[in-house]
């Protein structure tokens, strides 16, 4: 199950049953902006496929953080620029949760699943973000920013300042707690998430879950600063 939701005027958010997932896609005049591709080939396929349904124009993708749900599925939008920060490289080739979800999803009786994630091609970053960069889509302007420390040591946001959008990675989450894994970084994650308020976002698009406000990052933030997520 899978579908489109307007976000903003010529923002998008494509949302997925599995894993509650949430790519993005920003549309300008003369180039789109596809936020993460997907947990394996055939995802990214079926997403580079809804893409065209609603634009034709040249694509650049840019990878949140190197889970393999938000980068696995970059082969099916082959020739586009790929942007991410430096230290994703590495850890998208170290592949070090593929393994561990491969098997969960063989365990959970969804083998196909588990092979897909386990034969998907890495496509590394053609560029590099190390702290922020302003990426012209024609008559609009988004800015990619690494916020600090915090889901990841190499997490990457959006921001489109036309209409107040931030897509966070999985800085933020929705309908679930965010994500605190062995490579977070818990006690730096609330000056990140400021760092994204900061923006004065209408609105958040997190990688799992629908679209929030400001207030519900701020909450997500002062429960990250209590350590009751
Ligand atoms: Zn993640």
């Amino acid at each position: 199950m899978s579908g489109w939701i307007g976000v903003a005027e010529g923002v998008h958010a494509r949302r997925y049953a599995a894993l509650d997932q949430t790519l993005g896609l920003v549309v300008g005049h003369t180039r789109a902006l596809v936020v993460d591709t997907g947990m394996h080939e055939e995802h990214g396929a079926e997403f580079a496929a809804a893409v065209r349904e609603l634009t034709d124009l040249p694509l650049t993708v840019v990878i949140t953080h190197a889970h393999f749900d938000h980068f696995l599925g970059t082969a099916a939008f082959v020739g586009a620029p790929v942007y991410a920060h430096p230290r994703c490289a590495p850890a998208m080739l170290e592949r070090a949760d593929v393994g561990k979800w491969a098997e969960h999803y063989r365990g959970q009786g969804d083998p196909e699943t588990g092979e897909r994630i386990a034969r998907a091609r890495v496509v590394p970053p053609t560029h590099e973000v190390p702290d922020r960069l302003d990426i012209d889509l024609g008559g609009r302007r988004v800015r990619l920013l690494h916020p600090g420390l915090a889901h990841t040591d190499h997490d990457l946001a959006v921001h489109v300042p036309d209409v107040g959008v931030v897509f966070a990675g999985d800085l933020v989450e929705q309908g679930a707690a965010p994500s605190v894994g062995p490579d977070a970084h818990p006690a730096r994650w609330p000056g990140a998430l400021d760092v994204l308020l900061a923006l004065r976002p209408e609105t958040v698009v997190p990688g799992h879950g629908e679209p929030v406000g400001p207030r519900f990052v701020a909450a997500q933030r002062d429960a990250l600063s209590a350590g009751s997520t």
